[in-house]
Formats: structure tokens, C-alpha cells, sequence
């Protein structure tokens, strides 16, 4: 049964595995040629002998007519089964392999049937090429169809049998040997042919199984190629990503003379985002700008997260400025509609920096830097509006690296100075304290605003420096005062970066000898935005050293009210940009009222900064406030110029105070 099994098996189709069938009839169309290269010979040289015969020749029909037409059969079979085995598709193998092993057999007994035919006719010679022909043929053949084991199977059977049980029944010695021989033979090569069979499934399998593993290491190496160039949290391409298609573009740019423009994008409030309602909801944040973004791209413009709440964009194909202009502020108005959080709404604005190449840098590492310092200007300047690099930021770039050099040579002790701005109380006309506000003067390029030097020294970390040297210079000032007149001293983010920090600050003032409770630090909202945690227990350290804490340029960040007060300030500065209009716009005037209102409401000072004309003073001390600073009354001055100023303030005081101020 089982035998019976096999041999079935053996005659049948891997109908299951087409891909084992395509292979076979894949590898069989190679050999097709050949196989009917021999049928045609050996049935031209059969045909031949017998047309030629002299003695007991076959008639017309049987030696010609008949080894023509099969022979035309084969040339026509040949052709195109050559040309349809190769290009062999899954769906169609098994029905072909089963029409060729029906082919095979039919052919078989054709072949066999006119060679049979022939057997009578010719002398004992023209016998023996008979049997000569289909031993040949047969195993010719069967070697040719080695890789359809049905097929050659089929064939090996027909002819096998048919012929062997044709010579059985000559009586003839020699025929019936042969007869044996020949079935024999055909066992034999049956079992070749079913070893090769079982060779080539082997061959087959392990060809699939390298397939499926080169497929699998590829999808691996796909999925790795992936995560290393997209960034997790928005699906936008990386740093990395944006980096390589920089590289290329530039080389692109470089080889056809073509252009494109890099732009750096930074998110305006971000930080705030984060810190007021956590990292969870920063993240949603993030991951609708990056749909935002891709909202906007399309084949030429290309968006990544370059990391943090920075994002860059590429525009393949060189903008003109309008352009350029024209999509920076589609993506400025995409970033700044409402983010929806849990329960809560965020605001938002995002600002950009755009810079050409190769106008505006020749590398890569030159445009990216360009874009950026074009962001910083907008950072700076123009925050939720493009704006694109020009010679102007390349001259700000120079200044900066000049003055980086500069500060870092520079002796500190003998550049840095003070000027001190009188803080005072409107009602009374009494200074409550002064600002120590830096100054340096250096050899090489005279005085430096502090808008500048700081912000400088903020990036090259030689702020800890600058504020030492200036802390410790405003407190031998500060010994100098009547008692009851307070420093208010201006600190960066830095200062305030690490608690050991927060300390040194802490123990110059203590070895100064001048009490704490004298000072005031001053603190941005920006600086506090950096590091909110971080901040939060520096000025706790400051506060229980026992001296003050103040919030400074309020209004010009994104603080809420409630953001403020998770911070121990004592006083809030109401930035000096509300004052240029608060006698004229009634905006300005409600947002300093409201200011006014909540610190008198949650216990804390305020200083309005800024007053520059009697108008803006009387507006501020009808909408409650104390304590004012400003050009009015004074502009910052000397450490020398201090005890005078006082002895004049002391003397006009009594008189009306706007009288004195003028
Ligand atoms: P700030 O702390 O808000 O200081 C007030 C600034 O406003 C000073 O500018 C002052 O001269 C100016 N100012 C005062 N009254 C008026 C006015 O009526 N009208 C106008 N238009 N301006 C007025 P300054 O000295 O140029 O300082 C600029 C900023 O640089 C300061 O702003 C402060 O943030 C920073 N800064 C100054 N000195 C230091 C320092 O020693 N350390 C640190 N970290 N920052 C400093
Ligand atoms: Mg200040
Ligand atoms: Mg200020």
C-alpha cells in the first residue's frame, strides 16, 4: 500500500508547493532543446535507413510521412514550450506540468508505436536500430526530463513497456534479451530519476529557506533603517534624517547649480507647555506639530524634529524670498491655532529661520548655522514670523564671535563696572533701593551694552564669572548706603542653573557683611522657563538665606499668573514695554491694572519700570502703584554719582515731586 502510495505520488503533481513546480519547469525549459535535438535525430536517422532499405521496405507512409509530421510536432513543441517554461508564473506551473506529462506520454507512445511499426519491415540490421532508436531515445529523454519526475516517469513506463512486451512476443532470443535488458535499465533509471527528484526538492527548499532569511534580515535591516532615521514621538524624520537629506541636497546643489533653502523652526512657549501641564501633555503638543507639518509637506518641502521643540525644513527646490516668506508664515499660522490638551487649551507660536543655498553659506554646516542665526534674530525680535538670514545677522554673527573673544580674555575686574537706577516710592518720592545694572568697557571695542555682553557671556558660561565680579563690587556699594535703601541685582538662568550656584551667591553675599535682606535678586521669566524645578529651589535657597526674590520684564514671556506664583517671589517688575502707551492705550493701562491688582491681592511688591514722562507716571500711581523706576526720574548712574543723587532726592522730596524729577 504504501509502495502504491509512493508510486503515486511519484506520477502525480506538487500541486500544493507551485513554487517547487515553477522551479522544475524553470529548470526543464533548459533542457528542452536538447530533448527534442535527440528525438529528431534519432527519428531522421531511423526514417533514413528505412526509406532507404533495399529488402522489405516500409511503405511511403510509415518511413516518411509519419517521422516528418512528428518531427514537425516537435520543432512546434519545442519553440514554444522553450519560451513559455521560462517565464513560468506561480498560478500557471501546475497546469502545465500536468498538460507536458500528458504530453510526454503521448508523445511516448506515438514514438513508440511508429517505431513498433516499423519493427517488421528491413533486414535484422534495420531490427536492431529499432531497438537501438528507443533505447536511446528513451534514455536521452528521460535524462532530459530528469526535473519532471512525473513526466519522465510516465515516459520511462510507456516506451519501457510497451516496446519490452512487444520483443517478449518475437521469440527471439536475442529481442527478448534485450527486452529484459531494457526493463531492467528502466528500473534503474527510475531510481535516478527519484534520487534527483528528491535532490532537487532538497535544492529547492534550501534556496526558499535563504530567500525567506535574506527577506527577513532585509525587513530587519528596513525596520532598523527606520527607527534610526524617524523620530518615535511625531513619525517626522530625525536629525539624523534631515542631516543626510541636507548632504545630499548640497551635493545635488553642487553638481547642477541648483539652490534650496534650509529653515529651523523653534516652538514659543513650549517650555511653559511642559512645565505647567506636565510632560505628558508637551509630548501631545509635539506630536501635533509634527501633524501639522506634514500637513504642509509635500514632494519638495520636507519637515523633521530635529529634537527638543526644534524642527527643521527643507525646500528642495530654491524658493524666491516672497516665497520663502510666504510659506514660513503658512507654517507660523498651522503652529499657532489652539493645542487641545486633556481639559486644557495651550497657545502656542512657532518661529522661523531661513537661510539659501548657496547664497547664504557654501556648506552645509554653514547654512544650517545661518538659519539658525537667522532664528535667533526672530527668536529675539520677531517671535511667530519667518524670517529669512540676511547680511544683517551675518554682522550680528561677527560681533558676537568678536565679543565672545573678547569677554574671554578680557580682565574682569577692571572692565566690568555698575551704574545704579534708583527705585522709588511714588507717593513718598523716597528711593527704596537702586538696580546695579553692568557695564563693560573694553579697550578694543569702548563701552558694550549689557544687553549684549550678557547675553553672550550667558552662552559661553562666563556669567559666573561676570556676576561674581559684579556681585561683589555692588556689595561694597551697598555697605556705603543709608541702611534702609535695598540692591536689586540681576541674575541670569545660569546663576541659578545648579544649586551649588544658588549657594556661591548665597556666600558672597553673607561674606560681604551687608545684610541679606538688603538684596534683591532679580530673575527673568524666560531664565525661571529653562529649568522650572530648578529654579523653583535656587530661589527657595536664596529666599531662606534671608534675601529677596524678584520677577523681572513680567509680560514679556508666557506666564500666567498662576505659573508665577508657584515661584517665592517677593516683588514682580512690570516690563517697561507696557509704559511707551499706558496713558494712551487703554490695553496697556488694564494689563498693568490687573498686575497691580494681583500683586496687591497675593501679597507681593511691584516696581513698574520704564517711566519716562510725568503722563506715564501720574497714569501708573492713579492705577495704584508704589514703587516706580525709570528715566524720569532718573537715569542709571555712577557708583560716585549715588550719595549725590540721594542728597538731591532728600531736598526736592518735600517740594511737589514731579517738580523735582524734572
Ligand atoms: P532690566 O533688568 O530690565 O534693566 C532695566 C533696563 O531698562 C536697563 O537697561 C535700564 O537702563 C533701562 N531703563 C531704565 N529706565 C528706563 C526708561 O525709562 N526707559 C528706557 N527705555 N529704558 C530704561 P540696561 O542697563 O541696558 O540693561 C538691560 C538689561 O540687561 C537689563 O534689563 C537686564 O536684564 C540686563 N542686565 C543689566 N545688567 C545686568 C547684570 O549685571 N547681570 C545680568 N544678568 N543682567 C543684567
Ligand atoms: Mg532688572
Ligand atoms: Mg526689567
Amino acid at each position: 500500500m504504501v509502495r502504491l502510495g509512493r508510486l503515486k505520488e511519484a506520477l502525480s503533481v506538487a500541486e500544493g508547493d507551485p513554487e517547487l513546480v515553477r522551479a522544475q519547469l524553470q529548470a526543464f525549459a533548459r533542457q528542452v532543446p536538447l530533448l527534442y535535438f535527440i528525438l529528431l535525430v534519432n527519428t531522421v536517422a531511423l526514417a533514413l535507413t528505412h526509406a532507404n532499405s533495399h529488402v522489405n521496405r516500409a511503405p511511403a507512409w510509415l518511413a516518411v510521412y509519419v517521422p516528418t509530421m512528428l518531427c514537425i510536432v516537435c520543432v512546434i513543441r519545442c519553440i514554444g514550450a522553450w519560451r513559455r517554461h521560462r517565464a513560468m508564473t506561480r498560478d500557471k506551473a501546475v497546469p502545465e506540468l500536468r498538460r507536458l506529462i500528458r504530453l510526454a506520454g503521448l508523445l511516448g507512445i506515438a514514438f513508440s508505436l511508429w517505431a513498433l511499426l516499423l519493427f517488421p519491415y528491413g533486414t535484422a540490421y534495420e531490427q536492431a536500430q529499432v531497438a537501438f532508436y528507443i533505447a536511446t531515445s528513451v534514455i536521452g529523454c528521460v535524462f532530459c526530463l530528469m526535473h519532471l519526475r512525473a513526466a519522465a516517469l510516465v515516459l520511462l513506463s510507456v516506451v519501457s513497456v510497451s516496446f519490452a512486451g512487444f520483443l517478449v512476443f518475437t521469440h527471439e532470443p536475442v529481442f527478448i534479451a534485450i527486452a529484459i535488458d531494457m526493463v531492467l535499465m528502466g528500473i534503474a533509471l527510475a531510481f535516478i530519476v527519484e534520487l534527483y527528484h528528491r535532490t532537487f526538492v532538497g535544492l529547492v527548499d534550501a534556496q526558499r529557506d535563504l530567500q525567506e532569511s535574506q527577506q527577513k534580515t532585509q525587513r530587519l535591516s528596513d525596520d532598523n533603517f527606520r527607527l534610526a532615521s524617524i523620530d518615535s514621538l511625531t513619525d517626522l524624520p530625525n536629525r539624523r534624517s534631515f542631516f543626510a537629506s541636507l548632504r545630499a541636497l548640497s551635493e545635488q546643489a553642487l553638481a547642477d547649480g541648483g539652490g534650496f533653502n534650509v529653515g529651523l523652526i523653534d516652538l514659543d512657549g513650549f517650555k511653559q507647555v511642559n512645565d505647567i501641564y506636565g510632560h505628558a501633555s508637551g509630548d501631545l503638543v509635539l506630536q501635533e506639530v509634527g501633524l501639522r507639518l506634514l500637513a504642509l509637506a509635500d514632494p519638495q518641502i520636507f519637515f523633521a524634529r530635529l529634537g527638543g521643540d526644534e524642527f527643521g525644513v527643507l525646500a528642495q527646490k530654491k524658493l524666491p524670498d516672497e516665497a520663502l516668506v510666504e510659506l514660513g508664515q503658512r507654517i507660523c499660522a498651522a503652529l499657532s491655532q489652539p493645542y487641545q490638551l486633556a481639559g486644557n487649551v495651550a497657545e502656542l507660536s512657532g518661529t522661523i529661520g531661513w537661510a539659501t543655498f548657496p547664497e547664504a553659506g557654501a556648506t552645509v554646516a554653514q547654512v544650517f548655522e545661518r538659519a539658525d542665526a537667522a532664528l535667533y534674530v526672530g527668536k529675539e525680535s520677531r517671535r511667530g514670523t519667518p524670517i529669512i538670514f540676511s547680511t544683517e545677522h551675518e554682522t550680528r554673527i561677527r560681533r558676537s564671535s568678536l565679543l565672545t573673544q573678547e569677554l574671554r580674555h578680557a580682565n574682569l575686574d577692571t572692565e566690568l563696572f555698575l551704574e545704579f537706577q534708583p527705585i522709588l516710592d511714588v507717593l513718598t518720592h523716597r528711593a527704596l533701593g537702586f538696580e546695579a545694572l553692568g557695564r563693560w568697557h573694553n579697550t578694543r571695542l569702548g563701552m558694550v551694552g549689557p544687553e549684549e555682553f550678557i547675553r553672550i557671556a550667558e552662552r559661553t558660561e562666563l556669567i559666573l564669572n561676570v556676576t561674581e565680579v559684579l556681585l561683589h563690587k555692588a556689595l561694597v556699594e551697598v555697605a556705603r548706603w543709608p541702611a534702609g535703601l535695598y540692591l536689586s541685582f540681576n541674575l541670569s538662568a545660569i546663576d541659578i542653573s545648579t544649586s551649588p550656584r544658588a549657594r556661591r551667591l548665597i556666600d558672597i553675599v553673607l561674606a560681604s557683611g551687608v545684610p541679606p535682606h538688603r538684596i534683591s535678586f532679580e530673575i527673568t521669566e524666560t531664565a525661571v522657563t529653562r529649568d522650572f524645578e530648578q529654579a523653583r529651589s535656587a530661589l527657595t535657597m536664596i529666599k531662606q538665606a534671608g534675601c529677596r526674590v524678584s520677577l523681572d520684564d513680567f509680560g514679556t514671556g508666557y506666564s500666567s499668573l498662576s505659573y508665577v506664583h508657584r515661584l517665592p517671589f517677593d516683588t514682580i517688575k512690570i516690563d517697561r514695554g507696557f509704559m511707551t502707551d499706558v496713558d494712551t492705550n487703554s490695553a496697556s493701562m488694564k494689563i498693568v491694572k490687573s498686575v497691580l491688582d494681583l500683586c496687591r491681592n497675593l501679597n507681593l511688591e511691584c516696581v513698574v519700570e520704564g517711566l519716562e514722562t510725568e503722563s506715564q507716571a501720574q497714569t501708573v500711581k492713579a492705577l495704584g502703584a508704589r514703587a516706580v523706576q525709570g528715566y524720569l526720574f532718573s537715569r542709571p548712574m555712577r557708583a560716585g554719582a549715588v550719595a549725590e543723587w540721594l542728597a538731591a532726592a532728600r531736598e526736592a522730596a518735600p517740594v511737589d515731586a514731579a517738580e523735582s524729577w524734572r
